[in-house]
């Protein structure tokens, strides 16, 4: 009988091991898809997924990105 109660514990160890492991997983970073940018052009702030990137440098448009290259 002792054998099987090991058994027992051996498995609930495996399942709260599994379970702590599984839940200090971090959560799919999705931080970068939210972060807001500022266009070096008007200032107005957007997304940086949609904004336009020249060096280190954000734009609301690409006619922004041009224009303010052409301004330098
Ligand atoms: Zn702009």
């Amino acid at each position: 009988m002792r054998i099987l109660i090991l058994i027992a514990i051996g498995l609930l160890l495996y399942v709260i091991i599994g379970n702590l492991l599984r839940r200090n997983k971090p959560p799919t970073p999705k931080l970068s898809t939210e972060k807001m940018v500022k266009c070096r052009h008007c200032d107005l702030h957007i997304l940086e997924q949609e904004a336009i990137q020249s060096g280190d440098d954000y734009y609301c448009s690409q006619e922004h990105l041009e224009s303010h290259h052409q301004s330098k």
